[in-house]
């Protein structure tokens, strides 16, 4: 499992918080097609997108599922703090052990919560593998 977190960009931030009518201002057309298949993606296919544009996904996950995703990604849209020392991402996963995806959390920042792209919350487990139904 990779756990290095995607570092987001300026350019990117800037670009996912203009998809989401945050500010920022707007990508290509290549990438302004693929913020519109990010934000309409179930979670599978969430998940192979995230593993050919990682910092896309975690900016587009920290918009929609981070309450404080909007003021991180404008923080480092304005340069004001590194990508990596704003807001790590969690490096806990819940496995699924039927379809063997792993789901990161997609909180940022300390929490008591671990959360999943849609919207599951754990606890962190003693064993990372275990699935804590919730
Ligand atoms: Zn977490």
């Amino acid at each position: 499992m990779d756990t290095s977190s995607p570092v987001i960009t300026a350019e990117t931030a800037n670009h996912v918080l203009f998809h989401f009518g945050c500010g920022g201002y707007q990508a290509g057309s290549f990438t302004t097609h693929l913020l519109s298949a990010f934000a309409t993606a179930d979670e599978q296919h969430f998940h192979r997108l995230a593993a050919a544009f990682p910092e896309y996904a975690a900016a587009v996950a920290a918009i929609q599922y981070d309450p404080h995703g909007v003021i991180n990604l404008r923080a480092i849209a304005r340069g004001e703090v590194a990508a990596e020392a704003a807001a790590p991402q969690c490096p806990e996963a819940l496995l699924n052990p039927e379809t063997g995806d792993i789901r990161r959390c997609v909180q940022r920042g300390r929490h008591d919560w671990h959360q999943t792209p849609s919207g599951t919350q754990w606890r962190v487990p003693v064993d990372g593998t275990i699935e804590v139904p919730f």
